[in-house]
């Protein structure tokens, strides 16, 4: 195949009606995407991608280097949807999309290694991070059988595989004896695979893990695009997976009213990011505040002024990361300068992802993991 050529079974003329709405919009919503706020260009915003998958479809632009620069400049975060009065999103068309970049050699090198590293070592970061695993993960907890699984996920693993141990720790105090830990083979849920364009990476990685998953009452994950991937893109393997899937924040706030938290244990004052996948996707934004709410003083819980449906992203979502990582920076970097006061308090969110970027957008600052917080503040 030629750079540039449309493979064979790439379709997305169903979405036909939705890139229209946007590629003929009077660009409602152009304020909101991060990735056009860092990187000023008018083919950056919602309206600009759309007019390129447009003419993608009517088969009016080849699938060029500069096509797929546009195409993998978007965190699928769905924040142009909250001001959208159409409710269009613009990633699913980008999805496919990138399948075509990707097959046809125009995606950027970034996503190209990522994917060479999910075939290499099973997980985009590249690498063995089973060690990461079983260094964090008191044996006893290593329990594949168990009625209430944990998926770590490959992001946990690479970027904050500390909350790992900081969840057992949870779960003993709690004295939560169903749960067990899934070992980690596979490591990657495959859902970044379909971000970057790759479809049969992410059926590999499912066709792997949904058998180690079959048994289980329940699964939680740490991961918010893992969260989403099982329970909103594995149906075509078991229907069963979207009623058994929560994130670990859901599933720890029943137990609020055995938490104790010591005082002092944490700051006086927690600052939440919602991140993109937990909330606007998957829409939990109570869980994780009643749990802060638990362990900060009363008015400790701080908000951005842009949340819950309208929170800025942190740019680690779309593999933007891989893709363009100084633009991931800058978005992480523009969500922090958003932070209510002169300067950011301690962040808090409840995805790998996003921790990993506001941590390196602010190197000084601290940013953790929800579970690392409770288990500081519960588990003295
Ligand atoms: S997402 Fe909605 S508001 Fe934004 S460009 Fe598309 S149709 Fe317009
Ligand atoms: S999903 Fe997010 S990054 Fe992508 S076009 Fe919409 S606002 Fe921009």
């Amino acid at each position: 195949m030629k750079s540039g050529d449309v493979p064979e079974g790439v379709d997305f003329a169903d979405l036909e009606r939705q890139i229209a709405y946007c590629a003929y919009c009077p660009k409602m919503c152009r304020f909101a995407c991060p990735t056009a706020l860092v990187r000023p260009s008018e083919a950056l915003h919602p309206t600009g991608k759309a007019t390129i998958l447009w003419r993608l479809l009517k088969g009016a632009t080849p699938v060029s280097r500069d096509v797929a620069e546009v195409l993998y400049r978007c965190t699928g975060c769905m924040l142009s949807r909250s001001f959208c009065d159409h409710e269009i999103q613009v990633y699913p068309p980008i999805e496919r999309a990138r399948m075509l970049a990707l097959a046809s050699g125009t995606a950027p090198n970034g996503v190209q290694e990522a994917m060479g590293s999910v075939h290499t070592w099973g997980n985009p970061f590249g690498g063995n991070l089973a060690e990461a695993f079983y260094q964090e993960v008191p044996p006893r907890w290593v329990q594949p059988e168990a009625q209430v699984l944990v998926f770590a996920g490959c992001a946990t693993l690479e970027a904050d595989p500390g909350v790992l141990a900081h969840l057992a720790a949870v779960l003993e105090l709690l004295r939560i004896d169903t749960v067990g830990f899934l070992p980690p083979d596979p490591t990657c849920c495959g859902g970044i695979c379909l971000d970057l364009g790759d479809e049969e990476g992410f059926r590999k990685a499912a066709s792997a893990l949904v058998p180690r998953l079959s048994s289980a009452k329940r699964i939680l994950t740490l991961c918010p695009h893992c969260y989403y991937t099982l329970k909103a893109r594995y149906g075509w393997l078991d229907s069963s997976l979207a009623n058994r899937v929560e994130h670990v924040t859901e599933f720890l706030w029943r137990f609020l009213d055995r938490m104790q938290p010591v005082e002092g244990a944490v700051p006086e004052a927690l600052l939440y990011h919602d991140p993109c996948y937990l909330g606007r996707h998957m829409g939990v934004f109570d869980q994780p505040r009643a749990l802060l709410r638990k362990i900060v003083p009363q008015g400790g819980l701080l908000e951005f002024p842009r949340r819950g449906h309208r929170a800025e992203c942190c740019g680690g979502g779309g593999g933007l990361p891989f893709s363009f990582p100084e633009e991931a920076r800058a978005i992480a970097k523009r969500r922090l300068a958003g932070s209510p006061g002169p300067s950011p308090p301690a962040v808090v969110s409840a995805c790998p992802w996003c921790t990993m970027m506001l941590r390196e957008a602010h190197p000084q600052g601290v940013a953790m993991d929800l579970v690392t917080a409770l288990a500081r503040s519960i588990c003295q």
